[in-house]
């Protein structure tokens, strides 16, 4: 997925997620529960409801588990 200026980035579910599940009710494309934590659904859709919906599941989250990072460089 890429960011709204074009960079790719990566997305992670830090170990705080309380199961509420907010982030798949808001971006279902982008996540989903597994066991007690979401987790990002791979590969990340990459179209721009869904990078919308990814924001706001950030914001949405109770305990702001949810990361966007710039991607790694690709291994050379
Ligand atoms: S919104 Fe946050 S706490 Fe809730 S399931 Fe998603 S990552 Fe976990």
């Amino acid at each position: 997925m890429a960011n709204e200026q074009g960079s790719a980035v990566e997305v992670r579910v830090e170990r705080g997620c309380i199961s509420s599940g907010i982030c798949v009710e808001i971006a279902p494309e982008s996540f989903e529960l597994v066991g007690v934590r979401a987790r990002p659904r791979l590969p990340l859709a990459d179209s721009p409801e869904a990078r919308s919906a990814l924001q706001e599941a950030v914001e949405a989250c109770p305990v702001e588990a949810i990361l966007v990072l710039p991607a790694a460089p690709d291994a050379p």
